[in-house]
């Protein structure tokens, strides 16, 4: 597991998880944030979440027939967003977004795709071009600075097909899409991108990409596989962003492995193929998986609006806490994030998008990642988190001071 061998002295392992908190094989409790990469929203081994898992279990574990179970879930989501009138279901969200971009390619007949500077879409070719572009890339005046980072292997062909747009520059945004707009199928945005830097989308940026859209006729993809959890209907209607495709994964799971694409059924019907038609082929041997569909129907129904209003509320007390104990002690860090989400920077500069949140070294915020593991708290590799709904007060009062303590002891 490519996040976690590094963890210094050594990872923890997970022996169970109970709640908010993870047990590691030597009994130690970790105060759990990175809930596996955002994915399990009620913490772990939620109560209504295991009786699903397990009732769906004893009705057997795969089919590839529809079943029940996923009509619910679809009908779920489709009940939370006028967007999501049709919903497909396939297995991370890596697939999600790589069926979306397909689709939208289908619809249009064009190749090219647009995405943001240092956003993280999953591990397809596409969304992988400028993942983590180093500052030696930074000075491209061609408006594209595309480089391809995080994994190699991607084909140098993938990169003239990928359009690189910086965050929340919504002049320089327009002046790229009036040239490429034309050849783009789609455009993929999340609304608050987690790794670079999860500052949310500004509505200047929004109107932008509507407006160029409109004129060039390509599809608007949001991608909520973690920013789903916002709101009841998601992170678009937060941000007035009106997607023709939305991407999701992670809570919808219940912490079994899920990604979905939804949008409207005039869209959605690039993915049939039933009666003949030559449909994009959205599937997968465990697409729409009984367990998932069970897991992440129960899980959603416990995330009614006053659960997500409860985590959002503490989310935002959270990073005021985390950011007030900084400026006191004078320590030059800030968290940024949206609703129940957060991350850390080791800088008191203004962090606007993907080049800002690059600020802090590596090498630092690894400090920082084993300081707040020996005080007992687990954060992602690059020191985001997210609030899940066991967590009470006493919990984010634990988290404020741990974590204020982990980035005063890395300065120190
Ligand atoms: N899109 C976004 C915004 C993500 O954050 C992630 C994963 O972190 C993905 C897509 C990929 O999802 P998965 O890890 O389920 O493939």
């Amino acid at each position: 597991m490519r996040n976690a061998t590094w963890f210094a002295p050594h990872p923890p392992y997970a022996a169970k998880g109970i709640g908010c908190f993870v047990e590691d094989l030597d009994g130690r409790q970790l105060l759990d944030c990175a809930n596996n990469f955002f994915s399990l929203i009620h913490g772990h081994a939620f109560a209504p979440v295991v009786e699903a898992i397990r009732a769906a279990a004893g009705d057997g574990t795969a089919f590839g027939l529809p079943t029940e179970k996923e009509i619910a879930l679809a009908e779920l989501i489709r009940g939370r967003s006028p967007r999501c009138e049709q919903v497909r279901f396939c297995t991370s969200g890596t697939e999600a977004v790589m069926f979306a971009i397909k689709g939208a390619r289908a619809l249009t007949g064009r190749r090219a795709l647009a995405k943001f500077e240092g956003a993280y879409h999953g591990s397809y070719d596409w969304v992988e071009v400028s993942l983590a572009p180093e500052p030696a890339a930074w000075d491209d005046e061609s408006g594209n600075p595309a480089s391809i980072g995080g994994s190699k292997g991607v084909p140098k062909h993938v990169l003239q097909d990928t359009v690189v747009l910086p965050w929340n520059d919504p002049d320089r945004c327009a002046a790229i899409l009036d040239k490429q707009g034309s050849r783009l199928a789609a455009l993929i945005i999340d609304p608050v991108p987690s790794r670079a830097g999860m500052v949310p989308v500004s509505k200047k940026t929004v109107e932008v990409i509507h407006a160029a859209s409109e004129k060039h006729g390509f599809l608007i993809i949001s991608d909520e596989v973690i920013s789903f959890r916002l709101s009841y209907a998601g992170a678009h209607p937060l941000f007035g962003l009106q997607p023709d495709l939305i991407t999701l994964g992670k809570i919808i799971g219940g912490g079994l492995p899920i990604g979905a694409v939804a949008g409207s059924a005039r869209t959605m019907s690039v993915f049939d193929h039933t009666q003949g038609k030559p449909g994009v082929a959205l599937g997968g041997t465990f697409s729409a998986n009984p367990l998932a569909m069970a897991a992440g129907f129960s899980a959603m129904t416990a995330l009614d609006e006053a659960a997500i209003a409860r985590l959002n509320q503490l989310g935002s007390d959270l990073r005021s806490e985390i950011n007030l104990s900084f400026i006191e002690k004078r320590i030059p860090a800030q968290v940024t994030g949206s609703g129940s989400l957060f991350r850390l920077h080791l800088t008191a500069k203004p962090i606007a998008d993907y080049r800002s949140s690059r600020c802090g070294t590596p090498d630092a915020l690894r400090q920082v990642h084993a300081a707040a593991l020996e005080q007992g708290v687990l954060l992602t590799p690059n020191c985001s988190g997210a609030i899940s709904t066991p967590m009470e007060q006493a919990h984010i009062d634990d988290l404020s001071t741990a974590i204020t303590r982990a980035v005063a002891d890395t300065f120190a």
